[in-house]
């Protein structure tokens, strides 16, 4: 696992009286450099833990703090539990001042509905992503991303064998989503093999026909899950970006050549294995360090899909509270700042169109040297940008493949079904399974 040296270990007590999910998070306590005694606590220790302890004061976005260290862990279970419990448990929480109180420390949470796209979806038509069902098992990070608020405090859930047989359930019911995406908010390689949960996890899928698991990381670390019994039913989808990014913007990641030598690992142990240059930050030096990471990557891997999506969903403002604007290409800069008034009403701000559009070019045309079939598509984009680049492309927003769509099955080269049509959420009477955003 990573070199951690968090300030505080917690774990929940319905981890510290079961046997199995003790020796998870001993087994972490054990590999960390500098040794931590683990702290018990329950559930109405956690107003405490915030207001005096500042559980949740390292969380925000990471660039400008100085310094960023790791986070604590801390350890929990999902209670699946009935929603009576559930809001007790938000009640204690929100007393003490919480906006919103975070699932991983309520236990909940363990598959979320994302809408994307369907009516609830409050932005719907300015993104082409599909609506499915998510899966989380951790929540916090330890890459310290400039641009993420994800650092602070990384809670992991452990009892994952509970988890899978509630996911079982969950799967059953929707045949027409046969991959998960696992934890949007976290990057689950991290704490293992000593955490001992994604391994279980990698297995479970290995047991299902054709259901597929989804890891997203930035990491270095694959060594470990080289032996395990994962039947091709995962698929590991690298963030890549260039030496720039990588190092200055992205710090605590895999390098751009050490996430490339991790995807080179799980492909010869048999995983499926993908890119998405997301978020792409617009460095001085983009041309060429996108030329790199692509030369790089055919090299020593062979991916089936790429994916593409420039760093957006955030105002000028917002933008510059979150990365160092002297590493960026000036020119790129100056368009965010002139077109924010154009830029208000989409998500796919702080830069303009064309801008955008001419980084998605480059990135092709680099990629189309060594590969003239491989699917590229745009990751999170709006329907403009989809229109504008369909011929380019060679698919369209109904039936790209990508990254994490819900269809995205191992090889695929465009989908069988309208993506927002086929899905259907069926999960009345199985356990609590939360709305996106809540
Ligand atoms: S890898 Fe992802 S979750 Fe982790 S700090 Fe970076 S952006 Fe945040």
């Amino acid at each position: 696992m990573y070199d951690v040296r968090p300030p505080e270990v917690y774990a929940h007590e319905s981890v510290m009286v079961n046997p199995a999910y003790r020796a998870r998070v001993e087994k972490v306590a054990a590999a960390l450099k500098e040794p931590r005694k683990i702290i018990t606590y329950s559930d109405a220790d956690l107003p405490g833990m915030i207001r005096e302890k500042g559980l949740l004061a390292g969380r925000g976005i990471m660039f400008g703090r100085s310094p960023v260290n790791d986070p604590m862990l801390l350890f929990n279970t999902f209670r699946f539990d009935g929603e009576a419990d559930l809001g007790e448990r938000r009640k204690a929480l929100e007393a003490c001042g919480l906006e919103w109180a975070p699932n991983s420390l309520l236990g909940t949470g363990a598959f979320i509905w994302f809408d994307s796209n369907l009516e609830t979806d409050k932005h719907k038509d300015d993104k082409v992503c599909r609506p499915c069902w998510r899966i989380h098992m951790q929540a916090g990070c330890l890459h310290r991303c400039t641009y993420c608020s994800l650092g602070g405090l990384l809670v992991a859930m452990v009892n994952v064998e509970d988890y899978c047989r509630h996911l079982r359930g969950l799967i059953e019911r929707h045949p027409w989503q046969t991959t998960y995406l696992l934890d949007d908010d976290a990057d689950p390689p991290c704490l293992e093999p000593e955490l001992g949960v994604l391994g279980p996890l990698i297995e479970f899928f290995g047991t299902l026909k054709d259901r597929y698991l989804i890891i997203h990381t930035k990491t270095w670390n694959t060594e470990w899950m080289r032996n395990l019994r994962h039947n091709g039913n995962t698929i590991i989808v690298w963030s890549l970006s260039g030496p720039t990014q990588s190092t200055l913007v992205e710090p605590n990641t895999g390098t751009t050549e050490q996430r490339v030598e991790a995807a080179r690992v799980a492909q010869e142990a048999g995983y499926q294995i993908r890119y998405k240059f997301k978020p792409i930050v617009p460095v001085k030096a983009w041309r060429d360090d996108a030329a790199y990471a692509v030369k790089l990557l055919f090299e020593k891997t062979r991916p089936d899909v790429i994916s593409l999506c420039m760093f957006m969903w955030n105002s000028y403002p917002e933008m510059t509270g979150m990365l160092d604007m002297g590493l960026l290409d000036p020119e790129f800069v100056q368009a965010a700042e002139k077109s924010q008034a154009e830029m208000a009403g989409t998500r796919s701000r702080p830069f303009p169109h064309e801008m955008r559009k001419k980084v998605y070019d480059h990135y092709l045309a680099e990629i189309r040297k060594y590969d003239r079939a491989i699917p590229v598509s745009l990751s999170t984009e709006n329907f403009r940008m989809w229109a504008a680049m369909k011929e380019s492309l060679g698919c369209t927003a109904a039936d790209y493949v990508c990254g994490c769509g819900p269809q995205c099955v191992p090889g695929l080269k465009k989908l069988r079904c309208h993506p927002f049509k086929a899905a259907f959420r069926n999960d009345r009477g199985l356990v609590p399974c939360v709305q996106a955003g809540c």
